[in-house]
């Protein structure tokens, strides 16, 4: 039996800096991994991808070079096995990072393997039993596969296969038109491959305001990529060496199929029943407003506990937890406002509630809405598509949410999220002065715009 102060399964988001942070203080820490340092960002998640995105960004760009008075003499190729070179470079880069950093760190043991409860304080790994009086889990999520007629006949890619292709696919079908499917049907449409979404129900990116999925419709339509919403009865077969997709008496032939319809939480594999760790329905841990489970002495971070989908949720339950443990501050999940960003380009930006949620929350709802095309950045640039809303309420002058889909608006978004943060008043914002000319110099106008 070895024994430590703290015992971390999974290095995803939140471990490594808590891990960190506690042999800092001299307790002794396990900190265990199945797969690989970093967890999904750093190796399937965030990283490549958004270093794909940037690649098919460079090709789109490149396209476009004559707009700009740019001539470029020849062909514009992509050479995907430098594409995905370049990928695998930056995430190794990160990781390798890590490595050297918590290998480097006194008092962190690195120990490969994948873990499971023997007891609510002692956990199993390669046949040896650790033992603390406190584990902390942060085990992420992993790709759900829907059961749909035929789909184990054929070959499908998931968000972490498809990153180790290095050819270009003749036709690309994606299953499910959320967040990452989206990101990927737009980066191989850049590439050169044919590109068709396909996605259950009524609209793309669906937890959106109606506004914002059309837009994003069509921005990826404006780019030949084919979007097939509300498609029932999906079916796979195989056909050549590609698949044949079904839906509603339609035939597509896809060289490949990424099914990209969520994730589920890797909780199935942990022995949680042995330790007696609550779980909801799907599989979440549940945990309260501090991310501590319903056993003593045992805390669930990041994708697993359900309180957030991505790596700045996951790093803020690291600062919640260290918070609350470690320098005697009060700090709460309930407290934090979501945040995200779908990177298609141009990228959406998103904060707190949209206008439907506002309104079912029964709040006297004001939104402004302001075209991409009316900020000069965006013309300057010649990339005018998408607009900038906001919902607020009436009543309290609060911001309650933001969605900026255009040019920059993953950053641009930050001005809300840091007024939310602040509680400041709507009417307060509105008379900022921003610096011209940038995205963000529309955000006092659009506020002045709340009806
Ligand atoms: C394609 C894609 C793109 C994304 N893009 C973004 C983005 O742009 N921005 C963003 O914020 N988020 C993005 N996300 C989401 C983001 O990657 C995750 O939210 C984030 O990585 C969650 O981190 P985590 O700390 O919960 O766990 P993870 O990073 O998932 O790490 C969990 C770790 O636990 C290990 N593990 C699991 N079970 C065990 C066990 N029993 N024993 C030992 N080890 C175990 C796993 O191997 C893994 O390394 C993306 C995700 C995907 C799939």
């Amino acid at each position: 039996m070895q024994r430590f102060d703290a015992i971390f399964i999974g290095a995803g988001q939140a471990s490594p800096s808590l891990a960190a942070r506690m042999a800092e203080r001299g307790m002794t820490v396990a900190l265990v991994e199945r797969k690989f340092l970093g967890g999904t960002c750093v190796n399937a998640g965030c990283m490549p991808t958004k270093t794909l995105v940037a690649s098919a960004r460079a090709a789109h760009v490149s396209r476009r070079a004559g707009a700009f008075g740019v001539t470029i003499t020849g062909e514009i190729s992509v050479d995907m096995q430098a594409v995905r070179q370049r990928a695998h470079q930056i995430t190794m880069d990160a990781r390798n990072g890590l490595s050297e950093w918590l290998g480097t760190t006194d008092g962190i043991v690195i120990i490969y393997g994948h873990a499971r409860f023997a007891a609510p304080d002692r956990i199993a790994v390669n046949g040896d039993t650790l033992t603390a009086p406190r584990i902390f889990l942060n085990v992420g999520a992993r790709p759900v596969i829907p059961d749909l007629p035929g789909i184990a006949d054929v070959d499908y890619l998931t968000s972490t296969s498809i990153l180790d292709i290095d050819t270009l696919p003749r036709h690309l079908a994606i299953i499910g038109g959320s967040y990452i499917g989206l990101e990927f049907a737009q980066m191989y449409r850049r590439f050169g491959s044919q590109v068709t979404v396909i996605e259950r129900g009524a609209r793309i990116a669906s937890r959106e305001d109606e506004d914002v999925s059309e837009a994003l419709r069509d921005i990826l339509e404006a780019e030949d990529i084919s979007v097939r919403t509300g498609a029932e009865r999906v079916a796979f077969a195989r056909h050549g060496d590609g698949t044949r997709v079904s839906m509603d008496g339609i035939d597509i032939e896809a060289s490949h199929v990424l099914v990209a319809t969520g994730r589920k939480p890797n909780t199935d594999e942990l022995g949680l029943d042995t330790a007696g760790v609550n779980v909801d329905g799907r599989g979440y841990i549940l945990v309260d407003d501090k991310l501590a489970t319903n056993v003593p002495g045992i805390w669930a971070l990041g994708d697993c506990n359900g309180r957030g989908a991505f790596t700045h949720t996951s790093y803020n339950d690291f600062e919640i937890v260290a918070a609350n443990l470690l320098d005697d501050e009060d700090r709460k999940v309930s407290s934090r406002i979501p945040a995200y960003a779908l990177y298609t380009d141009p990228p959406l930006g998103r904060v707190g509630m949209t206008e439907r949620e506002a309104a079912a929350a029964g709040r006297n709802v004001l939104v402004s809405t302001r075209p991409m095309a009316r900020v000069g950045r965006a013309r300057e640039r010649d990339e005018t598509r998408g607009f900038m809303k906001v919902v607020a309420d009436a009543d309290t002058r609060e911001i309650l949410g933001a969605a900026i889909l255009g040019i920059e608006g993953d950053e641009a978004i930050h001005g809300i999220i840091d007024a939310m943060s602040a509680g400041t008043r709507y009417t307060d914002l509105q008379w900022s002065v921003p610096i011209h000319p940038t995205v963000s110099e529309l955000i006092p106008t659009l506020l002045r715009g709340l009806r």
